[in-house]
């Protein structure tokens, strides 16, 4: 078992993420526990140990602002306790794969103020790139867009849990494609957001009326000296009869009930949106 590729993403100004991948897995309880220091020599504090479960990340919440724009290192462990041992596998420390820039911090919130205004609450689904492969198409990589084990990703489970956050979308482009000799029709929309959750191609976007949008290569990201701080792209429209269709949802229904009051406003752990009466604060 091995822990490799961990990023280090300060994208905003009041936390730290920090992202992993995993080889290997052993079968069991697998526990992750993430340290950090100030030096990649330590010593190193232990900040919290949490069940892997659906997740490749975890939010470090208890940073100094004034600690944050210099540089903090972390380590990632991951513990499988199976019934005879405790196997386990910790990565090199590692820094901000970015530092962060305050002009650039203060311009995600702007964009974030401003989504809430003109975009729609959504859900981002992470696609799977590692982990143990779907038992039912995964192996042989025929995977299908039938299949309710991957989603057509070949990793079992197909998505990470969503992130909840907020899109733009342009009009509706319709076009054609052809595959495999039929002519079929394939809507798109320009989209954009901000720079969180960092998001690649094939990633799925679950809008405001649960539609599935697959992005598209090419995403377009405009950042300040290399720090960013929004994405651009195109979202295909999935057709309703994809096995995407199937994956649980969480509800934005309180959200978008109160969409004609003021905007939503997103509690720490984003389990939960609560309207946002706020002003906005600078
Ligand atoms: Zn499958």
């Amino acid at each position: 078992m091995k822990v490799y590729d961990v990023r280090v993403l300060p994208l905003h100004a009041d936390h730290v993420e920090i992202e992993w991948c995993i080889e290997d897995i052993a079968p069991g309880e697998a526990v992750i526990t993430v340290s950090r220091s100030e030096s990649p020599e330590g010593p190193w504090t232990e900040l919290d140990s949490v069940p892997l479960g659906d997740n490749n990340y975890y939010r470090d919440f208890s940073i100094d602002p004034t600690q944050y724009l210099r540089r903090l290192y972390y380590k990632v462990k991951c513990s499988v306790t199976s019934e005879t041992t405790t196997v386990s596998h910790e990565s090199d420390p590692t820094t901000f794969m970015i530092q962060p820039i305050k002009a650039a911090l203060h311009m995600v919130k702007r964009l974030e103020a401003l989504l809430r205004t003109v975009g729609e609450p959504a859900h981002f689904f992470i696609r799977r790139t590692w982990g143990p492969r779907c038992p039912v198409c995964g192996r042989r990589g025929g995977a299908t867009s039938t299949c309710d084990v991957c989603y057509g990703t070949g990793v079992a489970g197909g998505y990470y849990t969503p992130i909840f956050g907020f899109i733009a979308k342009s009009n509706l482009n319709s076009t054609r494609m052809v595959y495999a000799g039929v002519e079929i029709p394939i809507d798109s929309r320009r989209m954009w957001t901000t720079n969180y959750p960092l998001l690649k191609a094939k990633d799925l976007i679950v809008d405001s009326m649960g539609i599935r949008w697959e992005i598209a290569p090419g995403i377009n990201v405009t950042d300040m000296k290399g720090f960013p701080f929004r994405q651009i792209f195109t979202g295909n429209r999935i057709p309703s009869d994809d096995a995407t269709y199937k994956l649980s949802v969480p509800s934005l229904y309180d959200a978008v009930q109160k969409r004609e009051n003021r905007g939503w406003k997103q509690t720490r752990d984003s389990s939960k949106i609560i309207p946002d009466f706020s002003r906005e604060e600078d």
